[in-house]
């Protein structure tokens, strides 16, 4: 259905894509994802030509929407665009948002836009927002109602450029969940996302972009598991584990509190979960081990996420003299509370390191 040759794109200074190829399949779902700046939003506004390629071949059902003379409008038809922010006409009604577009590039009658309007909002679960203004929506309700528009135009695939990034955390789930909807029956997708769960149950192929080409393209299970190349690998490693190195006592306490709290989203751990390994860098590293330590601080905290369940390992390296929290202040509060929370723990001492891991 699409097909990208060498696509380029340069502007002063930086080429964000250097040659970029693929072929889209009718009913494919791709999430695009990859370190930041490498791309992907470039790509997106290439294919349904917000953006001008500096050189290099689309074709679309086998027409190039490249050439001189092509019809940007009916491009743009084919190739809905779902953006990170909404952009709807908050003096408008919802149901006339989704209206417009179709009376004015379709030519709908003002009644079967409205008729068609209100089956999409059905759709997305915002029937009864019809007659709302867009101000009396949360973020999550105004990105299903842009869904919905994108819709209205009948596309042959929809574009979305990191559609849950601007979104309150409680909301990313009920967009989410309308994309599956999508996905299951059989729109063709192509998903620019850090929701790395969602990427992976919704997709047939993930597109890992980094320095401005599709560094590697497979199916979910290669990319996530066993990526083939060696950048993939390292981009997926940083993904599963959370890991911080602190040098000094003045380090950002709230700047890794709130990391903490981003990666659990980002792996949808639980809430006491994600308080939990808070609680354990706080009472255990911070409490116990800086407190122990001399001026000469060195301690690196990291967290890994079972593949199968919500389970965590947490592991905590620190140099100096052999010292086992558990055993020398197993009584203090702060060690209580985080026994408490752990299945196991271990501790051993080698090379001048101490390393503990907790499972919870
Ligand atoms: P991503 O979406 O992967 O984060 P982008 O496609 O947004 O990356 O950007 C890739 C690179 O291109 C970045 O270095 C960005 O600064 C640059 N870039 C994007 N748009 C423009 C523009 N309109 N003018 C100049 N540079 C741009
Ligand atoms: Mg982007």
């Amino acid at each position: 259905m699409i097909t990208i040759r060498h696509l380029r794109k340069e502007y002063q200074g930086v080429t964000p894509l250097k040659d970029v190829n693929a072929e889209i399949g009718k009913g494919e779902v791709i999430s695009v994802i990859g370190p930041s700046g490498t791309g992907k939003s470039t790509l997106l506004r290439c294919l349904n030509r917000l953006e001008m390629p500096t050189s290099g071949e689309i074709l679309v059902d086998g027409e190039d929407i490249m050439r001189r003379g092509a019809d940007l409008s009916a491009v743009r038809r084919k190739m809905g665009m779902v953006f990170q922010s909404f952009n709807l006409f908050s003096h408008k009604m919802i149901v006339e948002n989704i209206m417009m577009a179709p009376m004015d590039l379709l030519g709908l009658k003002p009644q079967e836009a409205y008729d068609e309007g209100m089956r999409l909002l059905e759709m997305v679960g915002l029937g009864e927002k019809a007659l709302a203004y867009p101000d009396e929506l949360s973020g999550g309700q105004k990105q299903r109602v842009a869904i919905a528009r994108t819709l209205a135009m009948h596309p042959e695939i929809v574009l979305f450029d990191e559609p849950t990034s601007a979104l309150d955390p409680t909301m990313v789930g009920e967009v989410l969940s309308v994309i599956r909807a999508l996905a299951r029956e059989g729109l063709t997708m192509m998903i620019v996302t850090h929701e790395m769960k969602f990427a992976r149950d919704v997709s047939t192929r993930i597109f890992y972009m980094d320095q401005g080409e599709i560094y590697e393209d497979g199916p979910p299970e290669q990319i996530f598991d066993r990526p083939k190349r060696e950048r993939t690998r390292a981009f997926v490693k940083r993904l599963k584990v959370f890991e911080r190195e602190i040098v000094s006592r003045r380090f950002d306490f709230i700047e890794i509190n709130t990391a903490i709290e981003e990666f659990g989203r980002r792996q949808i751990l639980s809430q006491r979960n994600i308080n939990n390994i808070q609680l354990i860098f706080e009472e255990l590293c911070v409490q116990t081990l800086l407190g122990h330590m001399g001026e000469d601080v060195r301690l690196k905290f990291a967290v890994e996420v079972s593949e199968v369940d919500d389970s965590c390992r947490v592991t905590v390296v620190y140099a100096g003299e052999e010292f086992d929290p558990f055993a020398a202040c197993g009584d203090s509060l702060s060690m209580m509370l985080v026994s408490r929370l752990v299945r196991r723990h271990g501790h051993c001492f080698r090379d001048g390191n101490n390393e503990i891991d907790l499972d919870l």
